[in-house]
């Protein structure tokens, strides 16, 4: 936690998510009450099938609902593809872009990525830029280093506290149950925040810098009292609304 920065606890259902589990969109929304809203902003990103009748699900409630991808540009011939145009069209608030699964299944580099993000800045939305290290990354001693690059490389110019959000997720934690040590956290986040601060001045100090890796119901007290984690981004446990809501309530 960050003293002054408003905790942002996000549920990424990467390709899950069919019309018979809208139920469980409608069981978060309607769980969110004025007490935990007040602490905390809770952001649903569904796959894009859903977006749009999540976000009417959502509607009147405190339920923020964003999407896991956009492309680089906001129209034109790119078959296959949805624009951070669209995604605010159909009342998404927030991207997340250049997460691991993309830079692998699809080639994304940091210059990508940035991209995204500022296509995703441009419609109005927040984007949420990923960067974590891997397995081998972590056992070299190369965490820092590469954090340092993709910071530099996915973060676009200027940013700010409104309009980015960075997820730290080490790749190797990510749908494991593995978790770096509260230590480990601890240092890649004050590593994240002096990089910001140093970049972005008062708004990277502000900027909310969430942690993403195997967080569940059983490990969440733990993971967001750690010092400048600003919350989490979780994966499978964000599929039950029941284990999703467990997490949030980490903050009441
Ligand atoms: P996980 O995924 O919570 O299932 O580990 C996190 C993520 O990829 O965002």
């Amino acid at each position: 936690m960050t003293p002054d920065i408003r905790p942002l606890v996000a549920g990424n259902w990467k390709m899950n998510g069919l019309r018979s589990d809208l139920d469980q969109i409608k069981a978060i929304a309607d769980s969110i009450d004025a007490e935990l809203a007040e602490k905390i902003d809770i952001l649903l990103c569904p796959p894009m099938t859903l977006l749009y009748v999540a976000t009417a699900l959502a509607e009147d409630t405190a339920l923020l609902v964003g999407a896991q991808d956009c492309h680089t540009s906001q129209s034109g011939a790119h078959t296959g593809d949805v624009s951070a145009q669209m995604i605010a069209d159909c009342l998404g608030e927030f991207a997340i872009v250049g997460h691991s699964e993309r830079r692998t299944d699809h080639g994304e580099d940091d210059a990508t990525v940035k991209a995204k993000a500022q296509a995703a800045i441009s419609a109005d939305l927040t984007a949420i830029v990923c960067i974590g290290e891997t397995e081998e990354e972590r056992k070299s001693g190369r965490t820092l280093e590469v954090l340092g690059r993709q910071l530099e490389g996915s973060v676009p110019g200027g940013a700010t506290a409104e309009t980015v959000v960075i997820a730290y997720e080490p790749v190797w934690a990510i749908g494991t149950g593995l978790t770096p040590t509260p230590a480990d956290i601890e240092e890649a986040h004050a590593f994240m925040r002096r990089t910001l601060a140093d970049r972005y001045g008062a708004e990277g100090e502000k900027m909310r810098l969430l942690y993403g890796g195997s967080v569940k119901p059983g490990n969440a007290s733990e993971l967001m009292a750690i010092a400048n984690v600003d919350g989490a981004l979780v994966g499978g446990a964000s599929l039950k609304a029941v284990d999703f809501l467990a997490i949030c309530e980490a903050y009441r």
